[in-house]
């Protein structure tokens, strides 16, 4: 991979942004402003316990299931849980806590079947998330196959709309956040102005943000691997989604090419996204209020600490010019 050395001052974090809970600066031996940076972890053994793991690893957010991805029955996340939760976060300054919906959940079906089933076990995500005390809650817009784009689109923003009618997110920081999908043939959110739409048709009902993933942005088209890419995909999601709406990335780097439509994550730096694009992601100004996740592969005992460790060392900037790999 051809090296552009970093001639960038690092920036003063946006003075006029209203600093919540979840983006809390301390100062930290070699990251400077402690930007959010975790991974996706499993919660073998409780939520706390993945909390902790997160927190060891050097992470200070972390994404997981709140149930099993691949069924549609759940359990509940019972008061003792949460409360050893809430503890281990605010004792280890871990957040914000994301939760990915489960895979079954298809909002915008045209079955009437799986469509009621996945707004009950979306509305159970909801319910456990506002349970965990959960900032975020990422969730794939679906698979319109059968119907038009318009109409998936419509269903899914009814779907949501109903999944969380009369629950009490009001006083809470909790929002639903739309993810952008690497594109393939009916899947809805492939592009950012989709994602911005399913936005627009829910903002009176439910609080919603988007979740953007490196990949899923490369493979579908966008070029974010080249620094004028970079500045024009940045000017797209500004004028599409919002930069500020953005309050997750999921950063993975991508096993194939930009356009392939194919989402097969890779370890940070090891695909055809490369390092560079995530040092200009974490050090974009724009997104300093955003958490980076990694929803990497763990093909080895320690991966996940591998990843984080990565983007963790692209913003040290001694670091970065000690590393090999950048
Ligand atoms: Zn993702
Ligand atoms: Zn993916």
């Amino acid at each position: 991979m051809r090296k552009t050395p970093d001639t960038r001052i690092p920036m003063p974090k946006n003075p006029d942004r209203k600093s919540s809970v979840q983006n809390i600066s301390v100062t930290h031996p070699h990251a400077g402003p402690r930007t959010r940076i975790g991974v996706h972890l499993s919660t073998t053994g409780g939520v706390a316990n993945a909390v902790r793991r997160a927190a060891e690893m050097d992470a200070n957010t972390l994404q997981i299931f709140s149930a099993s991805p691949r069924m549609w029955r759940a359990s509940k996340i019972s008061a003792e849980q949460a409360e050893k939760t809430r503890a281990a976060r605010a004792e280890l300054d871990i957040g914000p806590l994301v939760i990915h919906t489960s895979y079954l959940v298809n909002v915008c079906s045209q079955s009437d079947e799986i469509r009621e089933k996945s707004i009950a076990a979306f509305r159970g995500e909801i319910e456990r998330a506002l349970t965990l005390g959960a900032e975020y809650l990422v969730l794939h817009p679906g698979s319109y196959r059968g119907m038009t784009r318009k109409q998936g689109l419509e269903l899914a923003a009814k779907s949501i709309q109903k999944a969380i009618e009369g629950l009490p997110w009001q006083q809470t920081p909790f929002h639903i956040l739309i993810e952008n999908t690497a594109g393939a043939e009916y899947s809805l959110g492939g592009s950012f102005e989709q994602v911005a739409e399913l936005i627009e048709h829910l903002r009176s009902y439910a609080p919603v943000a988007a979740c953007l993933d490196t990949c899923h942005t490369h493979v579908a088209g966008y070029d974010i691997v080249s620094e004028s890419g970079w500045a024009d995909t940045l000017a797209q999601i500004e004028r599409t989604i919002g930069c500020e709406k953005v309050r997750v990335w999921h950063c993975n780097d991508a096993k194939a090419e930009r356009g392939s439509k194919l989402d097969r994550h890779e370890h940070i730096g090891e695909g055809k996204i490369g390092l560079d694009p995530f040092r200009r992601l974490l050090r974009e100004p724009r997104f300093s209020h955003a958490a980076f996740i990694a929803e990497t592969p763990v093909d080895a005992p320690g991966d996940e600490e591998r990843n984080v460790l990565t983007l963790r060392g692209l913003l040290d900037r001694s670091f970065s010019r000690m590393n090999p790999h950048s």
